[in-house]
């Protein structure tokens, strides 16, 4: 393509700094010209057109916009600035019904996007909104939730792109197979999955490893081993396994919290006996105790995990006081994921957790000790190009590449360079679509 087919004419050129395009040969360039929301050109091609807006990087580095795999918005627009791990005293969080009334569910979600602008966020994945949520204490999660994101997406007033998964059961407890089989049927939301793609389920398999509530092979020194959330007339593991297998059969993409390594091979056992298996991106959320073993099989069905090192830095000490010094040495095997080459997203799960991608990066750096180049490129590969892939939308957004769309988080310095906290690096602009949604003041 030269600049003669294009046209010459651009809505928007990016110039005078430097842009990683996380393209599969990691490149860089100088310059980006995006026409109607997509990216038309790149370098010296894009610095020969004329643009109605230039932006100039002033020396600054921009990066595909930054996508946040497991972060529930609503709930954090409700809370914020109040998250789970925070210097907040108990009394001090917000407690019991956080939502009532629509007006209130707009608020939260327009909160939460005016934040995740702040930050840099173009896309997120809403893990969990749906009818199982309906009686849930907080207001954030059931069907009212969804009528509003509809509504919001029909109103064309997104500044992210969400993907959205399903829940018919209940947030961190228990679902009941007759209810999942009846609300996987019911038909899913005409949407533009450009901005609102509802993909699949979210399944909670079980608790989480501080609470010995996580399902593992080898028991907690009480001598318990947690166990599976999910129920129905045949038991948990058979509700388990029908769930997963039914959302397969159906196309869906299946997202299971799982943190031992229990509730984690079961899933792998029924994606790596189905057929339908690989026709989408499924994965394990959290993924604490997962074996690197485990690792491998799951990479070998196209599956993946949505992992939280910032939470593994939270919650090394407590969960170590269950699971002993061996275990809690293997556990959040983040270099296993890298190294494996399976689907893996740095995720936050805000409000858990701060939507700060930055500071998720900084603890990523910790739990894998080391600081350079190219761990920094393939952190960054985790926010950006992989969540796309987990998104099942590879092909259009995730790297700064001739034809995607023009999502674009411009940073005050180059964060792939070693020796600085991603955390000290400057968010100057945000721009969705080839619009800006936030700009440094
Ligand atoms: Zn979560």
């Amino acid at each position: 393509m030269n600049a003669n087919h294009l046209g010459d004419e651009a809505d928007l050129l990016l110039r005078g700094g430097r842009i990683r395009t996380l393209d599969p040969g990691g490149s860089t360039t100088d310059a980006l010209a995006v026409r109607a929301g997509r990216i038309i050109a790149l370098g010296a091609e894009a610095l020969g057109l004329h643009a109605t807006e230039t932006v100039d990087l002033d020396g600054r580095t921009a990066i595909p916009g930054v996508n946040d795999a497991h972060l529930h918005a609503a709930w954090l627009g409700a809370r914020w600035p109040h998250l789970f791990f925070s210097d907040a005293s108990p009394h001090e969080q917000p407690s019991g019904t956080l939502i009532r009334t629509a007006v209130e569910r707009r608020a939260a979600l327009r909160n939460a996007w005016r934040l995740l602008a702040e930050l840099g966020i173009t896309s997120y994945t809403e893990p969990g909104i749906g009818p199982g949520e309906d009686a849930g204490e907080t207001g954030c999660f059931g069907t009212a939730m969804m009528d509003t994101y509809l509504e919001l997406h029909r109103a064309g007033v997104q500044t992210a792109r969400v993907t959205l998964l399903r829940l018919f059961g209940e947030l961190d407890g228990s679902a009941d197979l007759a209810a999942f089989e009846q609300g996987i049927r019911a038909p899913k939301p005409e949407t533009d999955p450009h901005w609102l793609a509802v993909t699949g389920v979210k399944i909670f398999a079980d608790g989480i490893p501080p609470m010995t509530t996580a399902w593992v092979s080898e028991p907690y020194p009480d001598g318990t081993s947690g166990g599976l959330l999910p129920q129905g007339a045949e038991g948990a593991l058979h509700a388990y396994r029908r769930m997963i297998g039914l959302a397969v059969e159906r196309g869906e993409q299946v997202a299971v919290h799982a943190t031992g390594d229990r509730s984690i091979e079961e899933f792998l056992r029924v994606l790596e006996a189905h057929p339908r298996a690989a026709a989408a991106p499924h994965y394990v959320v959290h993924a604490d105790l997962a074996t690197p073993a485990q690792i491998e099989r799951m990479g070998a069905v196209g599956a993946g995990f949505a992992v939280q090192p910032l939470i593994a830095e939270h919650t090394r000490d407590w969960a170590g006081a269950q699971l002993g010094a061996a275990r809690i040495a293997a556990a959040w095997p983040l270099s296993h994921m890298i190294a494996s080459g399976a689907l893996t997203t740095i995720t936050s799960d805000a409000p858990i957790a701060t939507p700060d991608w930055r500071i998720g990066l900084d603890a990523s750096l910790a739990l894998l000790g080391r600081d350079d180049a190219g761990i920094r490129e393939q952190l960054l590969r985790r926010v950006t190009i992989d969540p796309a892939r987990q998104d099942g939308a590879s092909a259009w957004k995730g790297s700064l590449e001739v034809g995607k769309v023009a999502d674009i988080t411009v940073l005050d310095e180059d964060p792939a360079a070693p020796g600085r906290p991603f955390g000290d690096v400057g968010i100057a602009r945000t721009i969705v679509d080839g619009r800006t949604v936030f700009a440094q003041a």
